[in-house]
């Protein structure tokens, strides 16, 4: 299959930010985008940050296809992802303070104006397969219809958007509400402001 050439440079576009900002390792993380009643996804083993048009698979949202076999091992979160929330495009990958924070914290506040602006709050699920789609491919969609972002503890996050950008912007406003969070915490003291308590203001 060839894939739409348009389509595939913004695959390799976003893929190439991902690995540059240093969300992912080498083989680590995967994308895709909705096409009606079908899907565009990584192929299983593919970097995102050295992306060729052969490493974009197209599978069915409607069935399970035996592209299963090569794309994604979390393909079938994305598929669900997409028959149970309007989301046209879905990134994950494991950003190291979000990862961090998770094996911490419940949900992670934004506590910077940007990252509360923006996500508030990040939900995390405990799940007891961290990786692969058996109980991500459940929960993660449900919490997709209210977020933006959903950590998966242990493991990475899932953004759901409708398109790459933008699921690739709440990717790095996660990640840096994170590290923002994670720094202030090392410091070991008291914040002096607090915007995830001003959310009724804004
Ligand atoms: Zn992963």
């Amino acid at each position: 299959m060839s894939v739409d050439e348009e389509i595939f440079q913004e695959f390799r576009r976003i893929g190439q930010f991902l690995d540059r900002r240093g969300l992912i390792s080498s083989h680590g993380g995967n994308m895709s985008v909705r096409q009606g009643k079908k899907m565009l996804v990584k192929r299983r083993g593919a970097m995102l940050g050295d992306l060729h048009p052969w490493d974009i698979v197209e599978m069915s949202i409607e069935e399970i296809d035996s592209k299963i076999m090569i794309a994604s091992t979390e393909a079938l979160v994305h598929r669900a992802i997409y028959r149970e929330t309007d989301h046209l495009a879905v990134i994950h990958c494991h950003p190291v303070h979000t990862v961090a924070l998770s094996l911490v914290e419940d949900e992670i506040t934004a506590i910077d104006a940007e990252g509360a602006f923006n996500l508030k709050r990040i939900p995390i699920l405990d799940l007891k397969l961290p990786i692969g789609p058996v109980e991500s491919a459940i929960h993660v969609p449900k919490m997709l219809n209210n977020y933006k972002v959903v950590v998966v503890r242990s493991h990475g996050i899932f953004a759901g958007a409708e398109t790459l950008e933008e699921a690739y912007n709440w990717v790095t406003v996660c990640e840096e509400a994170s590290t923002i969070r994670y720094l202030t915490m090392l410091t070991g003291k008291p914040l002096l402001r607090d915007v995830s308590k001003e959310f009724h203001d804004w």
